[in-house]
């Protein structure tokens, strides 16, 4: 029997940042715009990923570890992939970075974001992963997260409401915060909001 309809982790933030963007990736393939942000995004990645070969472990409450790059995973099971930013290994536990270029703290779509990954890690590895960190590169700082069951029950939920948006071809509505599409890579296409 077919496995659930393969998704990435990168849909599970972009859905809980505004579903219509998912919509637009998927079933409307359009030339997004690429804005000011993504850029400063990509050079600063590579920037701190040679700065995080050289630093210790403190910022992530950790006296050492191992730190893979860039790492790709995925499950069948789940019908979840993606590649994670860095992933710290330490004593047999495992903890998934994800590197944002963003001022202020983190939002909830970054974390439904390490709970993907987290899903992921628990399949392949079948342990349980409680703990992910968003790396804020214009802080210079990681915030810890405590990756729930609640949490990522709503991640899988969510990734469920995505299967059926695509299946359906169902175009959702514009995000409510309309604050959100400033910013937005898709809003050249999004004739109702602009
Ligand atoms: S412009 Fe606004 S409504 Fe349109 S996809 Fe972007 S965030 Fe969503």
């Amino acid at each position: 029997m077919a496995g659930p309809i393969s998704l990435r982790v990168a849909d599970l933030k972009q859905y809980a940042y505004c579903p219509r963007v998912v919509y637009y990736q998927y079933l409307m393939p359009v030339g997004k715009k690429t804005t000011f942000k993504m850029e400063c995004g990509k050079s600063e990645e590579l920037r701190i990923d040679r700065l995080e070969k050289r630093r210790k472990f403190h910022k992530y409450g950790l006296a050492e570890g191992k730190r893979l790059f860039h790492q790709g995973v995925s499950s069948d099971r789940l019908g979840l992939s993606g590649k994670i930013d860095m992933l710290i290994e330490k004593d047999g536990e495992c903890f998934p970075v994800d590197f944002k270029f963003t001022s202020g703290r983190p939002h909830k779509n970054h974390v439904y974001q390490l709970c993907g990954y987290a899903l992921i890690l628990e399949d392949i590895y079948k342990k349980e992963i409680s703990t992910g960190f968003v790396y804020l590169i214009p802080a210079d700082d990681a915030v810890a997260f405590d990756l729930t069951h609640t949490l990522k029950e709503q991640a899988l939920a969510m990734a469920n409401e995505i299967r059926g948006m695509l299946l359906e071809k169902y175009m959702p509505p514009a995000v409510e915060n309309r604050n959100k599409c400033i910013d937005c890579e898709y809003r050249n296409y999004c004739g109702d909001v602009f």
